[in-house]
């Protein structure tokens, strides 16, 4: 089966003064085409840190990423650029849409930063945009939309550009309970559907139950939760 992420041998240290942090240590995980994994750890124990890596946000020390077949541990900033917009797509804790833009602007803006815009962008666009059910606000602004709708914009926004992988980084931490539920649910319907992958960071016990498999960040490693 194919694995669109591997993270082979992965360290990463930050210094603190004197002190280097080792935060990544050792680090080897895979993703499989079609599912959803959640990673779950103390605050401070890496887990951002992991899916920046991952995500072409930031270069390990050492080790590899390999994403869709290519090893970009040692890409620059413009190679990694290139990557994340081809084959990554991120949904933050907060939606991160841009103020000024309209729904439908702000799905456009990744196309066309991604050379993606060709004659059939909009119908795409009011597909993905019924997907999570806000097509009747295409032409809102983010001012206009509450939490949870906000946040449906971010996962068509990272969706739009047909990435194999889907990041998310506490995506549920601003929703309450019930709109938390929708949105991972809403992720892993896209993901099933489209046959993508999604990494979700979350402290969310109650979404467990929704990913296909849970991971543990301890001690700068991901270790396979069971049960
Ligand atoms: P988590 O997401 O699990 O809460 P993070 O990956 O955000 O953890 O952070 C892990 C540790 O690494 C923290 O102690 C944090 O302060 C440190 N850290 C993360 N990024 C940096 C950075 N760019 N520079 C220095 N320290 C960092
Ligand atoms: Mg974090």
């Amino acid at each position: 089966m194919f694995e669109p992420l591997i993270l082979e041998n992965v360290e990463k240290s930050f210094k603190d003064g004197e002190k280097e942090n080792h935060i990544v240590k050792n680090l080897s995980f895979s993703l499989r085409m079609g599912e959803v994994v959640a990673v779950v750890g103390p605050s401070g124990s890496g887990k951002s840190t992991f899916l920046s890596i991952a995500g072409a946000l930031q270069s390990p020390d050492k080790g590899k990423v390999i994403v869709n077949g290519t090893d970009i541990a040692t890409f620059n900033e413009i190679e990694k650029a290139n990557i994340r917009l081809d084959h990554l797509g991120y949904i933050f804790q907060t939606s991160n849409l841009v103020p000024y833009l309209k729904v439908e602007e702000q799905l456009s803006l990744v196309l066309k930063m991604a050379n993606q815009w060709s004659s059939g962008s909009k119908r795409k666009i009011k597909e993905m945009l019924s997907a999570v059910e806000m097509d009747h606000r295409a032409k809102a602004y983010p001012y206009q939309l509450s939490g949870g709708e906000k946040q449906r914009v971010a996962i068509a926004r990272a969706f739009i550009n047909d990435p194999e992988i889907i990041l998310a980084d506490e995506p549920t931490a601003s929703l309450d309970s019930n709109r938390s539920m929708a949105i991972i649910e809403l992720i892993s319907q896209i993901v099933k559907e489209q046959n993508k992958s999604a990494i979700i960071v979350t402290h969310d016990e109650q979404i467990l139950p929704l990913c296909d498999r849970i991971v543990v960040m301890r001690d700068g490693q991901l270790i396979e939760r069971v049960g």
